[in-house]
Parts: C-alpha cells; sequence; structure tokens
C-alpha cells in the first residue's frame, strides 16, 4: 500500500469546506473507495501526490492533456500571455487564431464561438437549436453526457452513471419532459420519435462516440442516419465532441468518420468542443454552419455571452496545443492505445475475467463480465464490481486509472516506453484481483 496520509488529511479537511471534499463528483472515488489522491504537480505522463508519489497517469485531465502535463511549448505560450495580462473583457488577436486553426482542421465548422465549458457548449448548442428552429423537443441517448445542463442530465452518463443516478434532483418536470431519451444506437428509436413528434424536434445531440457510459462504439453508419433523419425532418444535428474533439484525430470523431467519399459524407449542424481546444485551461467552443451559428446574438436573436469567453491566456493554451498537437501525435497516442488495450486484454484473458475492450479511435475503456457494449443498458449490466479491486492494484504500483468503469482511459504523446512498461508490468496483478472479486 502506498502512503496516503497527507491525502488523508487534505480530504479530511476539504470535506469540512466542500460538498463531498470535491468539485467534480467522480474525484471523490466513490464508486471505488479510498483515499482521493491530491495531486499537487504533473510532468508529461506523470501525477505527482501530496505524499511524494508518482502515478503515470491514465486520465490525462479527463482528456486535455494530449501532449502530457506541462507541455513546454504550451506553458512558454501560457508565460507569455500572463505577462501581458489576465483578461481584458474585449476582443483579442488569440481567439481569432485559435479559431481559424479550429475552422481549418474541420470544415463542418464555418463559425465558432468560445465559452468557458463543455456544458456551456451544448447548453448553448441546444439553446440555438431551439431558436433557430422554433421547436421545443431534444432527443439525447441513455448513457452519453453532455454536461450538467439541466434538459440533458436525464440517463447521463459519467459522474450520473458512477452514482447510479438516474437523473438529477432539481430539474423540473417541465424541464425533463421536453427531452426524449432514446437507446444509443437504435435508429429504429429515432425513426419511431420522429413519426411521433418530427414537427416539435429541435435537435439530436450525441456524443460523436459515447465515452460516458464507458466507451461505446456507433454502429457504422448511426451518425450519418442521425444526420440524414435531422435534415429529412427539419431539426439539428448537435455533435457533441467536447471529449473527442481534437483528441482521436486532428478533426476529431467527425474527422474519422464524417468525411468521407460524397456518398458517405455526414456533415453535423452543431459541434461542441472543450478538453484539448483549451490545453488544459478553462476553454470550450461550440462552432457549426454559418446560417445557424449567426443566429447567436449579436447578430441573431439567441444570446449568449460570458465575462472569461475567449480568455487570453486559455487562448494562448489552446493554440499552442492545437499547433503542437501534430499527425505525429495523433499516432503515437493512437499506437499507445493499441498496446495497452490488447497487454489488458491479454491480461484479463490469463486470469479468467470475461471483458470487452470497448474503442472508439485511441480512446477505449473496460468492461467486465460481457462480450460486447452497445448501450446504456448493457454498460450497467456488467460487472462493475471487478473494477474497484482492479484500479486498486494498479493505483498501488503507481498507476492513475478513472476511478470509475464508467470512464474512458487516456493516453497521451509523453507516455513513453517506461511509462508504459510501469502499466504493463501491473497488469496481472490487477487482472488477478479483478478475477477474485
Ligand atoms: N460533453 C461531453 C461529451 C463530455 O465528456 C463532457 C465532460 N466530460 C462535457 C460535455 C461537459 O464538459 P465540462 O465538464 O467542461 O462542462
Amino acid at each position: 500500500m502506498l502512503t496516503v496520509s497527507k491525502s488523508e488529511e487534505l480530504f479530511g479537511k476539504a470535506q469540512t469546506l466542500m460538498p463531498g471534499g470535491v468539485n467534480s463528483p467522480v474525484r471523490a472515488f466513490g464508486s471505488v473507495g479510498g483515499t482521493p489522491r491530491f495531486i499537487t504537480s504533473a510532468k508529461g505522463a506523470y501525477l505527482y501526490d501530496a505524499d511524494g508519489q508518482d502515478y503515470v497517469d491514465l486520465v490525462c485531465s479527463w482528456g486535455p492533456a494530449l501532449l502530457g502535463h506541462a507541455h513546454p511549448e504550451v506553458l512558454d505560450a501560457v508565460h507569455s500571455a500572463v505577462d501581458r495580462g489576465l483578461s481584458f473583457g474585449a476582443s483579442t488577436p488569440d481567439e481569432a487564431e485559435l479559431a481559424e486553426l479550429v475552422l481549418a482542421r474541420v470544415p463542418a465548422v464555418e463559425r465558432l464561438r468560445m465559452v468557458s465549458t463543455g456544458t456551456e457548449a451544448t447548453m448553448t448548442a441546444v439553446r440555438l437549436a431551439r431558436g433557430f428552429t422554433g421547436r421545443d423537443l431534444v432527443i439525447k441517448f441513455a448513457g452519453c453526457y453532455h454536461g450538467h445542463v439541466d434538459s440533458l442530465l436525464a440517463a447521463a452518463g459519467s459522474g450520473l452513471a458512477t452514482l447510479a443516478m438516474p437523473g438529477s434532483a432539481g430539474v423540473t418536470a417541465a424541464t425533463a419532459a421536453e427531452t426524449l431519451v432514446l437507446p444509443y444506437n437504435d435508429l429504429t428509436a429515432v425513426r419511431e420519435a420522429f413519426a411521433v413528434h418530427g414537427s416539435r424536434i429541435a435537435a439530436v445531440i450525441t456524443e460523436a462516440a459515447p465515452a460516458n457510459m464507458g466507451v461505446v462504439t456507433p454502429v457504422e453508419g448511426f451518425n450519418a442516419a442521425l444526420a440524414t433523419i435531422t435534415k429529412e425532418n427539419g431539426a439539428l444535428l448537435i455533435l457533441d465532441e467536447v471529449l473527442t474533439g481534437f483528441r482521436v484525430g486532428p478533426a476529431g470523431y467527425w474527422g474519422l468518420t464524417g468525411q468521407g467519399s460524397e456518398a458517405e459524407a455526414w456533415t453535423p449542424d452543431l459541434l461542441t468542443f472543450g478538453k484539448v481546444i483549451g490545453g488544459g485551461l478553462p476553454t470550450a467552443a461550440l462552432g457549426g454552419r454559418a446560417e445557424v451559428m449567426d443566429y447567436l446574438a449579436p447578430l441573431g436573436p439567441v444570446y449568449q455571452a460570458g465575462t472569461l469567453s475567449g480568455n487570453p491566456v486559455a487562448m494562448a493554451a489552446g493554440v499552442a496545443t492545437l499547433k503542437a498537437a501534430t499527425a505525429e501525435v495523433y499516432a503515437a497516442v493512437d499506437a499507445r492505445s493499441l498496446e495497452l488495450s490488447s497487454a489488458l486484454s491479454q491480461a484479463l484473458d490469463a486470469a479468467g475475467v470475461a471483458h470487452s475492450i470497448q474503442r472508439a479511435g485511441n480512446l477505449f475503456s473496460v468492461a467486465f463480465g460481457v462480450a460486447e457494449v452497445a448501450n446504456y443498458a448493457q454498460a450497467q449490466a456488467q460487472e462493475a464490481f471487478r473494477y474497484a479491486p482492479f484500479f486498486h492494484s494498479m493505483l498501488d504500483a503507481g498507476v492513475y486509472l478513472p476511478p470509475s468503469v464508467f470512464e474512458a482511459w487516456f493516453l497521451s504523446a509523453a507516455h513513453d516506453d517506461a511509462a508504459m512498461n510501469r502499466i504493463f508490468e501491473a497488469l496481472p496483478a490487477a487482472a488477478q484481483a479483478a478475477a477474485e472479486a
């Protein structure tokens, strides 16, 4: 067992100051138990905790740290931005530079608006879709998480999956009634919903590839069919790439699957981004067709604003991150992801643990005791109890996994052979712990 006395002390204090001692629920280690590690610094592939231990990080700040922590080029850009002042509440050259980088990478984006969190991006996208179409209903899929927007919290994944919460108290019945929740990967359910409510549906919102109920691969043609069905019915498709954007490839999951030959190509009306776009600082964005985006104020009637939107320090981090996220970076992360997922699968096979490796681009997760997970019901039916002993065995060996089986594993371009070897060496004992659970 690693020493946790400092983390224990800090967690004890934090619990008297903040609800559950945390500022985001999954950090509390609720479903895996034990003491959350209090992190004091991070560099490359490693996290360092208050007790002086280091961990190979497979959370990567839940996505942003694509290049690894404290990447020198990103730090240089941030330091130089800080020296010029922290926030101006006015337009800056850097925000246009970041927008230009995004538009160049993701041709489905003709206009971009910066916000501060993924939640704001999806909240604004939904409002914009309603304003543009003049309709009220939104379809979301069970197990997809789009941030803590009232109307999108029903059957959401992420922390709600971890805590087994069907939704959130404090969301009015009237708000909940404006969201239709359908099973993921089920086009029949989508067609039926449009057949019944078509003229009232403003938008379908979907994770480009779900990664908040564990990772789930969209069945071939699923997103393309959503684009077709929404178009035929005068509704919009909102593709949530907060997690996948700029992580699974230079143009996100849409870039991997949407930009095919003309017959296969499909285009969402709106896309949301977060995480990697801010390189570790609080920036997110929504973008899409100019005709729709121009419905936002000051041009259009849909209001949205933010004191810290396009914050100059965050813009500098985003610009530096996207510039450094080269084809080589994606190739390295893809290769590490394949290496790790196959080593994980081999270790679990050797320990006799039935499992499914769930993949979407370089994101993956493990589901125990099931052959495949295609939707939220299947994700919830897995042997989730095997994860806590697996997680703690890895943690004791100096590997920091997401503290929930319903989250994706994140790699970075800084995960070198030494970091990978520590993970590989830890896997057999963790697999054995999962087998004995
Ligand atoms: N959408 C998706 C797909 C996400 O994974 C998340 C966060 N994990 C969000 C939206 C919300 O982003 P934020 O936490 O920045 O509000």
